[in-house]
């Protein structure tokens, strides 16, 4: 066995096979695996093998096609078979919902060029000749379905030796029987890996792939990784006499059939079936990690959980009545809180990436090491990752908390995901001190990081409640007057849940100029948008710098934002001790106070001067406001209306709201929500982190250059956005105006085409701009669509819409009401 490795990647399922043979890939032959019994061993080994290229999120589903990409030519590649059966996907739907869900996910399948048809009744029963269309309560009528001709079920164990092959074939060792029992780090900084047979392997980049292990391998490194499995069942059938039938009539193999609406799967299984259901009530296990005695075993079945499930697939297909069950399998499926995986570098130590959470790992199984292997080599990936960075959680996830949630994203992988859902566990569990304040005024809650935030409040009289939909919805109306009442008087929102640095020290000013791509203010009392790039000139994070007092920073970023930025700029910080760094996030609260009346409200409270001369737009003080001293008032707000955001003690929170709608009860202050936020915002082309600013796109393309120095010295990012000026900007930020509109807006992931129906761009936002009474969508399109005036169209829900460029911030474009 090797002693000392560039790579080392600790587990041999099919996520950590396929993560060596990427690095191989990638050029690295100087890299191992180890695999405490035997490669598959894990979960791998019993998995159903389905390929569903389906999924709502625009970064997994960019992984889910390369793996379907990669699994068809890997045979070739390795000559080793992978069963890789492309019988196509169908996906049934029995309610609008549903429908509109599957229209949802193709604007997200069109921009990333996933091949789908949305077909009728009648084309599912030609595809699936086996089915009942159904039209009673039992078996309700299928009204459509979704259906993906290019993917299928592979067997997994095949998968994951081929990719095992290519790596081998390549250079790199695989070492079975060798387990992982302690990690350290060595004088040299590198990982010293001892494993349970005795040797030590010593790496710069440890891998942990452990499937089910995650908890106990984070363990290892001191990391609470937040990934809990979940009992996960499939049933075996014996042969089906019609399915032999049908199959002997020259039938083709069926599509892998899902009833969403009924929460399970089917597939063909050597002239039988594989039924796997997402149950109610299947429970989380290995919280505290894998028993010794678990090893390669199962979990006994249970039959109670899956009996409705089995009658409903009876009622639909059948053909199930005719056959016995032959196998029970029920294993342990990895799940995170939202679902998705963990793919990226982990926090708080260096050179350790996750390749861990997979829930879908045998689909997953090829983007996440290709996506993984390049982060590791190249330092940054090819596309937006957000999704899946490890860092999106942070320290709230205890392990009461992951296992409520856990149970709950398994049970609900199939219901509607609707955009404006917010599930209930775990709930809540972080709150602004003035919470219950906000409840007393309807507030309706959601959450984010962990953070209760209010969506939206409902007026005495209104139910405080969401009807989820992908149109406008109940809160609609009361969403439009929040943000009419920031327009016209004034509102406070509770931004508490922004992540807040403190920059301190002789280094901070220059340490942080090399960080971002805007000057930092120099001059006490300034501030600047500022963003952080990765090497390629993606945007990574976006920060408001404030210079608050001599080598004294204030550094606000996005409230989901906070280990991934803390980790960022911790990860960055000077060895020499010039700059000291705080985390300050749970120890200030922020209120948004903004509207025309604003000045008048925060005049009542502080002797402050608040006149534009004393105290202009893009300027901060620190004041006392009210009784709360050290209060640091920013004159800039992401509502675009003439404001200030005032960032207090949070031991002043009740305080500072009682002293503000005392002073505003005349003037009609008013909570405002994040939904409204959002129509405020957009009225005013604000981009938001993660969604419309992503590594995906360089400032340049978000419009974003008055941000950028680009002569002012070295900072991360220059050369790439200099390569890019002088290659030309491929893609412009736009807002669009969408006309037509009665009951869907735009919400993000909808792609735009021109006038001859070329694909030329995607939106990244959209809602509706109730002050300007506009349907309205921001994105990007290629450069030469983003000219204001320019036509162009937008699918929504499978409508193609009307929608012209409109100039940057069409409310208020000359910001006479931020100034005034
Ligand atoms: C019943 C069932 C059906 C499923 N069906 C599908 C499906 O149809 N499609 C799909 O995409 N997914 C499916 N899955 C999920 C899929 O099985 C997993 O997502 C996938 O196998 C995860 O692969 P992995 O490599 O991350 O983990 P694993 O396969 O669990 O591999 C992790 C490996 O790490 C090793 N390890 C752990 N700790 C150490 C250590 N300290 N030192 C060395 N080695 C260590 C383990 O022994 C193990 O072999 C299903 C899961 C279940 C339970």
């Amino acid at each position: 066995m090797k002693t000392h490795v560039r790579v080392l990647v600790i587990g041999g399922g099919a996520v950590g096979v396929s993560t060596l043979y990427h690095l191989t890939r990638k050029g690295l032959t100087d890299v191992a695996l180890i695999e405490r019994t035997e490669l598959t061993a894990g979960s791998t080994w019993h998995a159903a093998g389905l390929l569903p290229l389906f999924n709502m999120s625009y970064t997994v589903g960019q992984l889910h096609k390369y793996s379907v990409d990669l699994y068809k030519r890997l045979p070739a590649e390795t000559g080793q078979d992978v069963s890789f059966h492309v019988t196509g996907n169908l996906r049934l739907a029995t309610c609008r919902e549903r429908m509109d869900e599957y229209y949802k996910y193709c604007g997200t399948a069109n921009t990333i060029g996933v091949p789908f048809e949305v077909i009728t009744p009648q084309r599912v029963k030609e595809l699936w000749p086996l089915i009942e269309l159904g039209g009673d309560d039992d078996t309700p009528a299928i009204i459509g379905a979704l259906y993906h001709p290019d993917d299928g079920h592979i067997a997994p164990a095949d998968l994951t030796m081929a990719l095992r092959k290519g790596a081998r074939t390549a250079g790199a060792e695989i070492y079975e029987h060798t387990e992982a029992v302690a990690i350290e780090r060595t004088a040299s900084g590198e990982w010293r890996v001892r494993t349970a047979q005795g040797g030590d392997i010593t790496a710069e980049h440890l891998v942990l792939a452990t499937g089910n292990y995650a908890r106990q391998t984070g363990r290892l490194l001191g990391l609470n990784i937040p990934a809990i499995p979940v009992e996960h069942q499939y049933i075996v059938y014996d042969e089906s006499p019609e399915l032999k039938a049908y199959r002997q009539r020259g039938g083709r193999e069926l599509a892998v059939l899902r009833e969403s609406d009924k929460s399970y799967y089917l597939r063909e299984e050597r002239m039988g079936w594989i039924l796997g259901p997402y149950e109610r009530g299947a429970p989380a296990r290995f919280a505290d990690g894998v028993p010794e005695w678990f090893g390669r075993s199962l979990f006994p079945g249970d039959l109670d959980r899956l009996v409705p499930h089995v009658e409903a697939a009876t009622r639909r297909v059948p053909a199930l009545e005719h056959c016995g069950i032959k196998d029970v399998v029920n294993g342990p499926i990895s799940y995170t809180p939202d679902g998705s995986p963990l793919i990226g570098p982990a926090w708080d130590v260096r050179n350790v990436w996750l390749n861990e959470g997979h829930s879908f790992g045998i689909t997953a199984a090829g983007g996440a090491g290709w996506q993984l292997a390049e982060w590791i080599v190249e330092g940054e990936p090819g596309i937006d990752m957000l999704a899946v960075d490890p860092r999106r959680f942070g320290p709230y996830t205890s392990k009461r908390y992951v296992v409520k949630k856990n149970e709950e994203t398994y049970r609900n992988v199939f219901t509607v995901h609707f955009p404006d859902e917010e599930r209930p566990e775990g709930r809540p569990a972080k709150t602004s001190p003035v919470y219950d304040k906000l409840s007393a005024r309807g507030a309706v809650w959601g959450q984010r990081y962990g953070w209760e935030r209010a969506n939206w409040f409902a007026p005495p009289g209104v139910e405080r409640r969401d009807q989820w939909s992908f149109r406008r919805s109940n809160y609609f109306e009361h969403v439009g007057n929040e943000a009419r009442l920031m327009r016209e008087r004034v509102g406070v929102i509770d931004l508490t849940p922004f992540t807040k640095h403190e920059v301190q020290g002789p280094g901070a000013e220059s340490w942080l100029d090399g960080l971002v791509a805007n000057k930092v203010p120099t001059k006490t009392g300034r501030m600047a948008l500022s963003h952080a790039l990765t090497p390629r000139g993606g945007i990574r994070s976006e920060f408001t710098i404030t210079k608050i007092a001599e080598q004294h920073y204030y550094v606000v970023s996005a409230g989901a934002a906070e280990r991934y930025d803390s980790d960022y700029l911790c990860k960055s910080l000077p060895a020499d001790g010039s700059v000291v760094l705080r985390n300050i996030t749970n120890t200030r609260g922020c209120f948004v106070l903004a509207g025309p009346r604003s000045r008048d409200v925060l005049a009542q409270l502080t002797d402050t001067p608040l006149d534009n001369s004393a105290f202009p737009w893009l300027t901060a003080q620190v004041i006392e406001a009210g009784l709360a001293v050290d209060v640091y008032a920013l004159r800039v707000n992401f509502v675009g209306s003439l404001g200030w955001e005032l960032h207090f003690p949070i031991e002043y929170a009740h305080h500072l709201f009682d002293a503000l709608f005392e002073a505003g009860a005349p003037h009609g202050i008013g909570m405002v929500g994040m939904r409204a936020m959002e129509s405020l915002r957009l009225e005013k082309s604000y981009r938001m982190w993660g969604s419309d600013i992503t590594p995906d796109y360089t400032p340049f393309e978000a419009s974003l250059d008055r941000f950028v120095r680009i002569k002012k010295g070295a900072f991360i990012g220059r050369e790439a956005l200099e390569r890019q000026l002088s290659a030309g900007v491929p893609n412009r930020f736009v807002t669009l105006e969408v006309h037509g509109v009665k009951d869907a807006d735009p919400l993000g992931n909808e792609p735009l085409f021109d006038k001859a129906g070329r694909m030329i761009g995607r939106a990244t936002s959209g809602y509706y701009g109730h002050c300007l009474k506009k349907s309205l969508a921001i994105g990007y399109a290629r450069t030469e669509f983003a000219t204001p005036g320019t036509e162009l169209s937008i699918e929504i829900l499978g409508e193609r819409k009307r929608a012209t460029v409109l100039p940057e911030s069409p409310y208020d474009p000359e910001n006479l009401e931020l100034r005034a």
